[in-house]
């Protein structure tokens, strides 16, 4: 394990967040692991961070940081059907989805191109393009902090819903997770409805294959998403809101064209992006931070943005939205 004490979290942020913490451990081996409960590691202020592509650091953090970097990708069982993997917490998530294109298991190829780490996966329950990592979790391994034990929790544990699971709600800050078991397909299936997607594909007349589904999913991704070695940014600002029909039902008879997906209990979800957009935030900047012009859910650092101006503007796009349609949107990105 490494331990580097005032560390800089610069390059351990997507946003770019120019903070230290007290002491960052950079855990190797998930042996290391007890020797963390030894030295009084969670007696105090600690979190968890991973690549940190879904987190705003607002000012220097006061205590420990803890990033797994532990590797592998290991086969625990197979059959006609499905194959299950184990794989360790620090490995890229990136490289994960490749391993499953080239070795053709199905059910991750919608969500290349998401940065972070394997093992942050489970915490909000990535999603993209009409796939949730939850669709293809079978467990969750790791130490809870407070029984200074290991757990494994089945799917079923993780109480996943829409961005979100017990890791970012009830349990949160309790679990280092360590290792996330996938169950993924040997025969094709493919998740190809979501409107950019299908749209994409319908470029060309190739033949549907894990790769040209991946490419089409990268390409839609890059003609929306900045670059984040030049932009910092955490994807996706906000979560997108859920709201009772009869609210959709209300705005849609002053915009006919309000986008909207189904949520279960006659709810239904709303576009953030387009309220965003709707409330004419949509590619507005004030000084070192803006919504990315081309998708107006990211929030960008334009140059050496301060957390506090972050907090300020989202805040501002909050309100905008807030007043033009009564519809609160909330961060999805964790605010620290
Ligand atoms: C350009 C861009 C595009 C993105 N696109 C998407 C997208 O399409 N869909 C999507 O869902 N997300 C997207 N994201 C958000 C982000 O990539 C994901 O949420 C990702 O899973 C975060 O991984 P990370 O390793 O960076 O986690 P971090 O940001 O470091 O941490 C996220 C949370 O997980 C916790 N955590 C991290 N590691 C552990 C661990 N080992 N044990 C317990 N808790 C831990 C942290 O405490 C924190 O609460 C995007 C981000 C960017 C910058």
């Amino acid at each position: 394990m490494k331990v580097i004490q005032n560390a800089n979290l610069r390059d351990y942020n997507t946003f770019g967040m120019d903070v230290s913490c007290k002491c960052l451990y950079l855990v190797e081996t998930a042996v290391d692991i007890p020797a963390l409960f030894e030295k009084g590691t969670f007696d105090s202020e600690y979190m968890m961070l991973g690549d940190g592509s879904n987190v705003l650091f607002t000012k220097p953090f006061q205590g420990a940081v803890i990033k797994m970097v532990t590797k592998g990708i290991a086969k625990l069982d197979e059959d006609a059907d499905n194959v299950w993997l184990n794989v360790a917490a620090g490995e890229k998530w990136e490289d994960f989805v490749e391993h499953c294109i080239q070795n053709q298991y199905y059910g991750v190829e919608n969500l290349i191109g998401i940065p972070g780490l394997v093992g942050s996966s489970p915490v909000q329950n990535i999603g993209a393009y009409g796939v949730e990592v939850k669709d293809v979790i079978e467990e969750v391994r790791g130490w809870r902090i407070s029984a200074k034990s290991p757990f494994a929790f089945r799917n079923e544990d993780c109480q996943f819903s829409y961005r979100s699971s017990v890791f970012k709600t009830g349990l949160k800050g309790d679990c280092l997770i360590t290792d996330v078991v996938f169950k993924l397909k040997k025969k094709e299936d493919y998740h190809i409805s979501y409107q950019g997607l299908a749209d994409e594909l319908q470029k060309s007349d190739l033949s549907l294959s894990l790769r040209r589904v991946a490419d089409a999913v990268v390409a839609v991704r890059n003609s929306k998403l900045p670059d984040i070695r030049q932009y910092g940014c955490a994807g996706s600002f906000f979560k997108n809101p859920i709201v009772e029909k009869d609210v959709l039902d209300t705005l849609r008879k002053e915009f006919p064209h309000m986008v909207s997906y189904p949520s279960g209990d006659g709810k239904v979800k709303l576009a953030a992006g387009q309220l965003i957009d709707l409330a004419g935030m949509k590619g507005v900047r004030e000084g070192n931070v803006g919504v990315w012009p081309h998708q107006a859910l990211v929030i960008v650092n334009y140059g050496n943005a301060t957390g506090d101006e972050v907090v300020a503007f989202y805040r501002k796009v909050q309100k905008n939205v807030m007043e033009r349609f009564g519809i609160r949107i909330e961060p999805e990105v964790n605010v620290i």
